[in-house]
């Protein structure tokens, strides 16, 4: 058990405390030590945005009565902030538990190995031991920032096969297949292409990189050459199947999270108030209606009320474990904590769903990135690089190449993600709480089934908000799951044998997957496999009341003026990685909200 506690809230406002206007609320600038006006021009970083760093010492604000309640500044959170005040009159306050995301290792893409296991901008979670992975237990970050996990994930923009949609919708999701969810990706999405030009124009920078990556681009592409394998180049595009390179979202070389894209321009319209450092502990239910919510910022407790609506978007860890200290849960383990029971519902925090992925590395015969940026010189020339042109390496996400494959004979659809990037992590920390580049030149390769079949659960242990929720993954607990893991192993150690990438090894780092047997295959990926950082499913989407926390409308069942909208609501796992379905899912749920 393991509690966190936050200490230094902040009032974050746009620079000319303009919100206060519209709610007519007399809200107080925050000041700074010195006292200079936080949110002042000086205060914005490069983005003029109005979420303002550093500490903040100033008597908090009060905040006044607002239409929306947005709990949580994550991928969804911040574009239904923007979505809902996108008409100039919505009132809507955004209550983020982090504080600001103006920092360089979350602007610099390749920052990603430095907020991994940063405790100011992370939750830091650690997963319960798992018995399909010989009882290991793992390390789970999750984003405790604004931007959320926007803010510190590896930056990949894959949409998800269609065929991930239309399973939602044959699960009796009315309205979420793929025709009727693709006009909600492209709504979020500026993408940019391998020239630099824009081709179309949402405010989510997606970023085809192709011409600055690795020039061992061209062995992957080869290898699935050898194979038959097919190639693409847009996993985003009408045929993503195949293998080829990830588009990612960054903007002049940095990071474009859901922040920049949604929360900052909603910001500088003025219509919507960000609490940062303002940790909800409880949705305030009265007569079966969400009305407003408790939360604590600066070690104070403080009480919102919304006119309309209140919206959860704390995420697939955060969203069950609030549900269940707001009274919406199982009843009998709410009862057991001393939480009186206002909705019994089982299948809150139930239906975990996330990715395993094994990853096999390599000495290389060639340059890798290792060789850039392993030495401290490397680090600086690169820095320089970056600081002056805000190009090579540190401008690029982690992840360079993969794609998606069939592994299973007779496959209809892909079945594995893949990964092939020119670095390697080496085995410095084998429980990966830490991202440090081995020292010589190294690449791996990697595998993850795209839908796992098991399921877990996140619970709350403690009625106190302060207490990490219990997260058990339960991974890989079915024999559908076990057979992928050899399917998926077979396929990566195919590529492995190609002439293509049998150039590029010098000799394997740790197991050697070309030797591997089916039972050696199993074995190693209960021995060694960790999660990618897709957990969804666990306030999900349904059409059974008795097994679903929301319906198609994302509306919390049993109680009014209440919905989850962020990647708990997934009635499945999607294919791919999960920011670009999340912030679909938000798109879609502001217009459900708005009655579009
Ligand atoms: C390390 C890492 C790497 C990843 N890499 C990728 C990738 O490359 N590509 C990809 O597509 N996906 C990736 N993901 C996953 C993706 O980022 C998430 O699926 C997505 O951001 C989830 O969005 P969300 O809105 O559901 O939750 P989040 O973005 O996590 O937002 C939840 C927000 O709610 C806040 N919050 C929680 N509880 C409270 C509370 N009680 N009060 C107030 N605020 C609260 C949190 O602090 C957080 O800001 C990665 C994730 C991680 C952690």
């Amino acid at each position: 058990m393991r509690y966190i506690h936050y200490g230094g809230g902040q009032l974050a406002v746009p620079s000319d405390c303009i919100f206060a206007q519209p709610y007519r609320v007399r809200a107080r600038c925050a000041t700074d030590s010195s006292g200079r006006r936080a949110g002042s021009k000086k205060d914005m970083g490069g983005s003029g945005n109005g979420i303002t760093g550093g500490r903040d010492r100033a008597k908090l604000a009060r905040v006044g009565n607002v239409d929306f309640i947005v709990i949580g500044a994550g991928s969804a959170g911040c574009v239904l902030a923007e979505r809902l005040s996108a008409d100039g009159r919505t009132r809507v306050l955004v209550l983020e538990a982090g504080g600001s995301d103006e920092r360089f290792w979350i602007k610099t893409p390749i920052g990603y190995g430095r907020t991994f296991a940063d405790a100011r901008v992370n939750w830091k979670y650690q997963a319960l031991a798992s018995p399909g992975l010989n009882g290991r237990d793992m390390y789970w970050p999750r984003g405790r920032v604004v931007g959320g996990s926007s803010s510190i994930n590896a930056l990949v923009y894959c949409r998800g096969m269609p065929g991930d949609f239309d399973d939602w919708r044959a699960l009796g999701n009315a309205g979420w297949g793929w025709d009727d969810v693709r006009p909600y990706f492209e709504r979020s999405e500026r993408r940019v292409d391998a020239a630099g030009h824009a081709r179309t124009a949402g405010p989510l920078d997606v970023k085809d990189v192709a011409p600055l990556l690795h020039p061992m681009g061209a062995q992957w592409r080869a290898a699935a050459a050898e194979l038959g394998l097919p190639t693409t180049d847009d996993f985003n595009g009408p045929a993503p199947e195949g293998l080829g390179s990830y588009q990612i979202n960054v903007r002049d070389g940095r990071r474009c999270s859901a922040a920049d894209a949604f929360l900052r321009p909603a910001l500088r319209r003025g219509q919507v108030q960000l609490q940062t450092g303002a940790w909800v502990r409880k949705i305030i239910i009265e007569s079966g209606r969400a009305r407003g919510v408790e939360y604590e910022q600066g070690g104070r407790p403080q009480r919102v009320l919304a006119e309309r609506e209140v919206i959860l978007c704390a995420g697939a860890v955060n969203s069950p474990q609030l549900l269940q200290l707001s009274g919406i849960g199982p009843g009998p383990r709410l009862a057991a904590l001393g939480i009186t029971p206002l909705v019994d519902n089982a299948a809150v925090g139930a239906h975990l769903q996330d990715h395993l992925a094994v990853v096999y590395s390599f000495k290389a015969t060639r340059p890798t990135l290792n060789d850039e940026l392993a030495s401290p010189l490397g680090q600086l020339r690169a820095g320089l690089r970056y600081l002056l042109t805000r190009s090579g390496p540190l401008a690029l996400s982690v992840n360079q190449f993969g794609g998606f494959a069939r592994a299973r004979p007779g496959a209809t659809r892909p079945d594995m993600q893949l990964y092939f990037n020119p670095v390697t992590y080496g085995a410095g920390d084998a429980r990966r709480t830490r991202i440090a580049l081995d020292r010589f030149s190294g690449f791996y390769i990697c595998f993850q089934p795209t839908r796992p079949t098991s399921e877990g659960r996140i619970d709350a242990i403690s009625p106190d908000f302060r207490a990490a929720p219990r997260i058990a993954p339960n991974y890989l607990a079915t024999a559908r799951d076990c057979e992928d893991v050899v399917h998926g192993g077979r396929l990566l150690q195919a590529l492995a044998r190609t002439r293509a990438l049998r150039e590029l090894i010098r000799e394997p780092l740790g197991p050697d997957l070309t030797s591997m047997d089916d039972a050696a295959l199993l074995a190693d990926f209960r021995a060694r496999a960790a999660t990618v950082y897709h957990p969804v499913g666990t306030c999900r989407m349904g059409s059974d009341p008795a097994d679903s926390v929301v319906d198609a409308a994302l509306r919390v069942r049993g109680v009014e003026n209440l919905r989850v909208v962020d990647a708990s609501v997934f009635p499945t796992v999607t294919s791919a990685n999960t920011h670009a379905p999340t912030l679909m899912v938000a798109q879609k749920g502001a217009d459900l909200i708005l009655q579009r």
